[in-house]
């Protein structure tokens, strides 16, 4: 015997949508949004949805630079190589000793901290970590 008629609804309130997350409890894909709050009607968890993720302030504003004593750098600043460094196309590289001025403070790749024109070589970044404030 078949049972001819509708199909019953279920009258979730809310919205339904296909975005949302299943419920972490039960898997339920059939989670809705009530108020700030994300509801489960199958198991009847309630959980605050995860609305992205929290903004990583991150270190955009105050980073203090250190050369390779302690002394904090700051844009302008001009600075001793301590020591040797090499550069990439260049035979001779850096000697310790070489006089960088009005150097950048920059967030670089890989450590690199500092922008800076070194004569002869031309623009480059260096670690803090290889230089003496001068
Ligand atoms: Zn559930």
């Amino acid at each position: 015997m078949r049972t001819a008629g509708p199909v019953p609804e279920f009258g979730y309130p809310g919205r339904m949508n296909e975005n949302l997350p299943p419920c972490p409890k039960c898997s339920s894909e059939y989670t809705y949004e009530m108020n700030a709050l994300m509801v489960c009607p199958e198991c009847g968890n309630e959980w605050v949805a995860a609305e992205g993720t929290a903004d990583d302030a991150g270190f955009s504003g105050e980073r203090v630079v250190k050369d390779a004593v302690g002394n904090v750098l700051s844009d302008g600043d001009t600075v001793t190589v301590v020591k040797a460094l090499k550069v990439k196309g260049s035979t001779s590289g850096i000697k310790a000793g070489t006089k960088v001025r009005n150097i950048r403070l920059v967030d670089g790749v890989d450590g690199h901290d500092i922008d800076c024109k070194i004569d002869g070589f031309g623009p480059m970044q260096l670690k803090s970590s290889v230089v003496k404030k001068a």
